[in-house]
């Protein structure tokens, strides 16, 4: 990766983390269900982020592929580094959507109904034990 793509990708990852400090400052003040939203936010957060590295990895792609048609020698093991990189993060964002997706299960208290997280131990409204 050239210094200016990292440059570039540096700036839009500190921009993502600051928004990440406003979402949790949101969920704080939010009072309710903090602990699911934030967690949600900062899943979310990061899935947006791994699309974003993708994303400059598909530039320099198409970067490699043009020059090697304008003649220039293939950069063959940046461009396979390149593939992997996008492999294992796409793989990635999938563990953190399967995350999202078990965050968004709920279970009704068996004391007072309310509804919490799968992943919660006790309630969040009268803090009893919730049987998972
Ligand atoms: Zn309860």
């Amino acid at each position: 990766m050239d210094d200016k793509v990292r440059e570039l990708l540096y700036k839009i990852k500190k921009k993502a983390s600051s928004a990440v400090d406003a979402a949790s400052a949101a969920a704080k003040q939010m009072g309710q269900k903090t602990g699911e939203t934030l967690e949600t936010a900062k899943l979310n957060m990061k899935i947006f982020d791994l699309n974003t590295e993708i994303g400059v990895s598909y530039r320099e792609i198409g970067r490699i592929v043009y020059e090697t048609h304008q003649g220039k020698e293939a950069e063959e093991s940046a461009l396979e580094n390149l593939l992997k990189e996008i492999d294992e993060k796409n793989a990635e964002i999938e563990s953190l959507k399967a995350r999202l997706a078990e965050l968004k299960k709920t279970v009704a208290c068996p004391v007072c109904k309310e509804d919490c997280a799968k992943t919660d131990a006790f309630c969040r409204k009268c803090g009893a034990k919730l049987e998972n």
